[in-house]
């Protein structure tokens, strides 16, 4: 396993020889002792990379595309190798990460593999006797920095469309996940990525990230973390003025109206927040219910929730495993508090599951409360296997719930009213809306959110127009101008 900093194709220690523990979130054993990068590494890191950055640019896009794809490939051949060593790090089970994570991490790499050579500028229709056309070009070194839920996905979401779009790269994992980065970053080099185009700098956010942020040889920031950070990144970028691009935490409203088709609307909504253990900033973690649907639902939901397996993540039966850090445990616990003394209604779980096998790790049982749209667990995002349940009467007062946060990243509804679905689509408050199902993501489809969710997209063309300038070029083709200053 590769422990130690990516840094103009070398792996290397840190300058000052620190290392940080990696827990398992299963048994809290260290799994690792990885190469901590402090301010002077990413000093060393951005050097790197816009060394690397003019060949970088120069190459032929096909020729870009073609090392995505070959990493798609190499991830690919790995990819029970990676699955299992995202499940040891972040205690996601190990049938998401052999089913999604793996899978995904390489479709999305090949995607910006084909988008390279496809991604184009235009021409513009001006004045007779002028050309005007608009060249694309990469924005220079990009800093990007990650959380710890979906470590693995998130390397080809960040690193597909700034590579295939020319830019270089300074990625930052987060302090507790690097593995599968470094692994990842591993098969780069193996696969041929030239020297200092990706530069990969595990390490803490005040140290390493503060940094990146505010370092002036970086051109573009692009984040994905707490809206607290967010708000330090802007802050921190404002040295050169950087690009920022960020991807913040959410609040999803996950509405069911009575005419929905029931067994499927349960069984999407225990997915949409229990998936990753809750960890997810899409997940939909307020629960809205018709009330002439509410019990029936419920009766269905608590059961299908209480069934869930909770195990080591290493098994292939367990549906959820850990929390990723004991600081989250703590975390999710202190909001189940919250909750209780706010007066909401717990329904089920609420504390660390009993199992004696499940008391070394970070778990949290399936929780499921019923609470006001005014109250803190309504409002805040809790990042765990957490859902908040209200009521509504009718579609207005749906809407006017499910847009009540400072959130707006990503929300659902399960209606088998086609013109409703619609409307509510249209209404809700979001950069992301699912109709009868969850959490669909596809690298060719817009991902983001509106609000204290953050601003900027990832996949797709929006992504590639995220990491790309603009340059407007004007050409006189054949048109007599008249002089400004007749002599
Ligand atoms: P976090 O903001 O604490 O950390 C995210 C990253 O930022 C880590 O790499 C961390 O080291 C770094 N960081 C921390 N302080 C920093 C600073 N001052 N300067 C620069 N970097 C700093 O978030 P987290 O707790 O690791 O992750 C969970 C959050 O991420 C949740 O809010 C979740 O909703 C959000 N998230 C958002 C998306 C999205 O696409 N919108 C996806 C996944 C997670």
């Amino acid at each position: 396993m590769q422990t130690k900093l990516l840094i103009g194709g070398e792996f290397v220690d840190a300058l000052d020889g620190a290392t940080l523990d990696v827990i398992n979130p299963y048994d809290g054993s260290v799994l690792a002792k990885v190469a901590e990068a402090k301010a002077a590494d990413v000093d060393r890191a951005v050097v790197a990379a816009e060394k690397a950055f003019p060949a970088w640019k120069a190459l032929a896009a096909a020729q870009r595309g073609r090392l995505l794809g070959k990493l798609a490939d190499a991830i690919e051949s790995h990819a029970d190798e990676l699955a299992e060593l995202e499940s040891r790090d972040t205690g996601h089970p190990i049938r998401d990460t052999k089913l999604l994570d793996a899978p995904r991490t390489a479709a999305t790499f090949r995607y910006f593999a084909g988008m390279a050579d496809k991604y184009q500028g235009s021409v513009v229709p001006v004045d007779a006797g002028f050309l005007n056309y608009v060249l694309r070009e990469p924005v220079g070194v990009v800093g990007q920095i990650v959380p710890w839920n979906f470590p693995l996905m998130f390397t080809s979401w960040k690193m597909g469309p700034a590579l295939a779009a020319g830019n270089t790269v300074v990625l930052k994992p987060a302090e507790i996940t690097p593995l599968t980065t470094l692994r990842v970053a591993e098969l780069m080099t193996e696969v041929g990525f030239p020297p200092g185009v990706v530069n990969i700098v595990p390490g803490y956010g005040h140290t390493a990230g503060q940094r990146l942020a505010e370092h002036p040889g970086v051109k573009k920031i692009a984040f994905t973390g707490s809206t607290a950070t967010g708000r330090k990144i802007v802050q921190a970028s404002a040295g050169n003025l950087k690009r920022v691009q960020l991807e913040l935490g959410g609040k999803g409203a996950n509405i069911v109206f009575s005419d929905a088709f029931l067994p499927a609307a349960i069984n999407g909504s225990a997915f949409a927040i229990f998936h990753n253990q809750g960890q997810a900033c899409i997940a939909g973690s307020r629960l809205l219910l018709q009330q002439d649907i509410a019990d029936q639902f419920l009766e269905g939901f608590l059961k299908l929730a209480g069934s869930i397996r909770l195990g080591d993540p290493l098994d292939p039966r367990t549906e959820m495993g850990p929390l990723t850090s004991q600081r989250q445990q703590q975390s999710v616990l202190t909001y189940c508090d919250v909750a209780r003394q706010q007066g909401a209604q717990l329904l089920l779980g609420g504390r660390k599951p009993a199992a004696a096998d499940l008391a070394g790790g970070y778990f949290v049982e399936p929780t499921v409360v019923k609470a006001q749209p005014q109250d803190r667990v309504c409002q805040e995002e809790v990042f765990g296997p957490f859902v908040a349940v209200t009521t509504f009467r009718d579609e207005a007062e749906a809407v006017a719930i499910a847009n009540s946060t400072e959130y707006g990243l990503g929300g659902g509804l399960w209606t088998s009213n086609l013109q409703r679905a619609h409307r509510i689509a249209g209404s809700m408050r979001s950069g992301m809306v699912w109709i009868n199902c969850y959490k669909r993501v596809n690298p060719g489809s817009p991902f983001g959110g509106v609000g204290s969710s953050g601003y900027g997209r990832e996949m797709g063309f929006e992504a590639m127009h995220d990491y790309t300038d603009a340059k407007s070029v004007w050409v006189n083709v054949d048109a007599q101008i008249p002089p400004h200053y007749p002599r």
